[in-house]
């Protein structure tokens, strides 16, 4: 089918009568019939990105965008009295939690839209990241049914199911493509669990909590689930094209682990190459070694995966005896480099009775990366410093990026157009040609500031007909939208917030321009203090808003169901991108990047992504504050003593007491007080304020009253948000993809 002919189909679509859904399975494939007829003759050597997530949003506008037909669609669409629109009422398909799975699906694009051959594995999940209703002030989980609509994106391949084999049973997975359009036709392959009740259950829901100890076993049999059918798949596909030869395994393939989940597949891989295909174990090994790269994402403790032994023996014995196999191996080499019984305990895959697989993935990996420049000097200094001392080569770092067609194009039509009348429209098919922005910031910082605030006033139609808040035109749009966690300090904006507040009603806070702070975060459903949070925010919002006195200059809002339909909504909306994860803890952040695209200021502290934001735009472009990872790292040696903080009258004692002083209700739950005890006596394992919330606050509030002054002056204004965005073409992953495909997959 080609374009005329697709064209030709769409006007001749009868439209009166039907549902949105209807039309919204006919069109959809329609374009995925005229999309595969663009597809690309096979490479030699294809990359293959394993993931447990991928985020991809909805599909219909980028897809048809991809496709180079959105336009022409909404136009004979409106000749028939449709508007594109009503498609916005498709669900999301939230197949992930956050910046992890978004970056896979980021990937897929940008490869697609390079001309790279890089295709998904990964698990359909029946139900996505949960649906977020807010119910007085509380966070409620929904199940995510996104399929209710139908499922026209994807292809189920019933001929190309397998079987995969738990010591307890047998489960049969289904593929289903999901093509990614653009230079290329690319698939993501999503596997999924059918047979008895218990072998659905496989894929059934999506873990929300990355970092929770709940349904350990069911996670494994997830991770091991889909890598097994995707090793199975490739393992086999090349012993048919190649006879049972698999030295040249590696020249053809390469697989790429993001995070620690799809780690199993490498013992799965040597599984199948010994016991179906007899080849000897340290062969299998090394083809291994060849074949398999590793992304870490987190140096946070709790998510670095660890199975226990005795699981994985009772429901997967035949890997159990392979990971025992690689682990005594590995005894062997590292014995043999003369390392110290401390540093092979260090770097043991086995120890304790638990497999480490970070460990089996940096023993495995021919590479291992970072996702941003001081994350992997991190994972270099700290995290795998032992490996990193005897296999120096492996490391590198690959700074994380967006795609540009979702997270500017698509989402910001206007400010893609203002770019095109600045600089011509080729930077649409070559990313670096943005920095000729930088040239004529002075020229169109008027047309800028119309466009932004033609992208603010939807975003605050949307949150109204969304939310029920107002907000006016000419409020400054601070937003701080991602996972809710500890480590991110959305409470350390909630309590600036607080004395923000407080300043404008005791007049110290003079000249204040009016301000909204969005929020949008989901918690894990077990993280009591995450959700304590979420309810802390919402108690804030209402008393802000409800207060005459001050709400004709401040106002927050909290978004419910943050997703990635909203967030194309609220970067390009936003002029100040609030990024304060305590330095060292944020691996990289790719929100900090889409909101650098639309031209948002970032104010954040020195972490993840945010270092090399500021290196490109400009420190004086950025509103950069708090505490830094060496001044952390001296803090925990001497002791940091947050009660000190509580003390005086200070900002500190005040934000921290409405926790605990009956300023705001939690119901009852006791969820507060839990809060105040993190900050002041520790939680669980976690010491006093374990993520350095009070110690940054103060620099915090005035980072934010700096930004609120320098405002006054818009245009002044206009240009460092402009200098941000001449900047950002770095945090393309388009660039990001073509480093991987370059360093480390040998692609083209
Ligand atoms: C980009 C994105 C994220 C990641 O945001 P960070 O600020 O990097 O944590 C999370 N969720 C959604 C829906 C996103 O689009």
């Amino acid at each position: 089918m080609n374009e005329v002919e697709f064209t030709e189909q769409l006007k001749g679509l009868k439209t009166d009568g039907k549902t949105t859904t209807e039309l919204y399975n006919e069109i959809s494939a329609l374009a995925l019939n005229y999309g595969l007829s663009k597809a690309t003759a096979p490479a030699t050597k294809n990359a293959y990105y394993f993931s447990m997530e991928f985020l991809i949003g909805r599909s219909f506008f980028n897809n048809l965008m991809e496709l180079g037909v959105l336009e022409t669609v909404r136009g004979i669409l409106a000749e028939k009295g449709v508007d594109i629109n009503v498609f916005e009422e498709i669900e999301d398909a939230a197949l992930g939690n956050g910046g992890l799975g978004r970056l896979a699906a980021c990937f897929l694009d940008s490869a697609a839209g390079v001309g790279l051959p890089l295709h998904g594995y990964g698990i359909r999940y029946k139900y996505g990241l949960f649906k977020q209703a807010i119910e007085n002030g509380f966070q409620v989980e929904l199940p995510d049914d996104w399929q209710r609509f139908g499922d026209p994106w994807s292809i189920r391949r019933e001929s190309e199911k397998r079987l995969i084999k738990f010591a307890d049973m047998t489960v049969t997975a289904v593929p289903y493509d999901m093509p990614v359009f653009g230079k290329r036709v690319n698939f993501l392959r999503l596997w999924q669990a059918e047979g008895s009740e218990k072998a659905q259950k496989i894929s059934e829901y999506l873990y929300p909590a990355d970092d929770t100890e709940d349904g350990k076993m069911l996670r494994l049999r997830q991770e091991y689930f889909f890598s097994a059918a995707a090793v199975g798949e490739l393992v086999e596909k090349h012993a048919k094209k190649h006879g049972k030869n698999f030295d040249n395994f590696a020249d053809f393939n390469v697989i790429q682990l993001n995070d620690t989940h799809p780690v199993l597949a490498s013992a799965e891989f040597i599984r199948k190459l010994t016991a179906e295909y007899k080849v000897p174990f340290p062969d299998a090994l090394g083809i291994a070694k060849k074949t398999f790269a590793y992304t870490n994402h987190t140096v946070l403790p709790e998510a670095l995966e660890c199975w226990n032994a005795d699981l994985v023996k009772k429901i997967l014995p035949d890997i159990y005896s392979v990971l025992i196999k690689i682990h005594l191996r590995q005894r062997e080499e590292l014995t043999a480099l003369k390392c110290s019984a401390e540093e092979i305990s260090e770097m043991s895959i086995y120890a304790s009775d638990r497999f480490s697989m970070a460990n089996l993935a940096v023993y495995i990996g021919k590479s291992v990366n970072g996702v941003a420049k001081l994350h992997t000097e991190i994972l270099e200094n700290n995290l795998f410093k032992t490996a990193y001392k005897y296999y120096p080569e492996k490391f590198q770092n690959k700074t994380n990026g967006i795609t540009q067609r979702r997270w500017l194009m698509l989402c910001n039509k206007e400010l893609s157009e203002l770019i095109d009348e600045t600089i011509g429209e080729k930077w649409r098919n070559d990313i670096s040609l943005l920095s000729g922005i930088n040239s004529h910031i002075r020229d169109i910082t008027d047309g800028f500031i119309k466009v932004k605030s033609k992208k603010k006033s939807q975003l605050f139609d949307y949150i109204k007909k969304h939310e029920g808040v107002e907000i006016p035109d000419g409020f400054i749009v601070y937003s701080q939208v991602k996972r809710l966690h500890e480590y991110k300090r959305q409470l350390m904006t909630a309590f600036a917030i607080l004395g923000i507040y407080k300043g404008l009603k005791s007049g110290s806070i003079k000249d204040f321009q009016p301000s909204v702070f969005i929020f949008g975060a989901k918690s894990a459903p077990a993280y009591r203090r995450a959700k304590a949070i979420i309810k802390f925010i919402n108690e804030i919002a209402v008393k802000v808003n409800s207060d005459e006195a001050t709400n004709g200059l401040l106002k927050v809002v909290f978004v419910r169901n943050y997703n990635v339909s909203y967030a194309e909504k609220i970067v390009a909306g936003t002029d100040v991108s609030l990024q304060v994860s305590t330095a060292g803890l944020e691996a990289s952040g790719t929100g900090n990047m889409k909101f650098m695209m639309n031209g948002a200021v970032t104010c954040g502290t020195m972490d993840g992504a945010n270092i090399e934001i500021v290196e490109l735009a400009g420190l004086e472009n950025n509103y950069i504050f708090g505490e830094e990872v060496d001044g952390i790292e001296r803090l925990k040696k001497v002791g940091y003593d947050p009660c000190k903080l509580l003390k005086s009258n200070t900002l500190h004692s005040f934000a921290a007491s409405t926790l605990i002083d009956g300023t705001f209700s939690d119901g009852g739950s006791g969820d507060f007080k839990e809060l105040y005890d993190a900050l002041t006596v520790g939680a669980s394992w976690h010491k006093p304020d374990n993520y350095f919330v009070l110690h940054d606050l103060q620099s915090y509030v005035d980072a934010l009253l700096k930004i609120n002054a320098d405002y006054k002056n818009k245009k002044e204004f206009a240009v460092k948000q402009l200098k941000n965005i001449a900047n950002s073409a770095y945090f393309s992953s388009d660039r990001t993809i073509k480093e991987y495909a370059t360093d480390i997959w040998e692609i083209e």
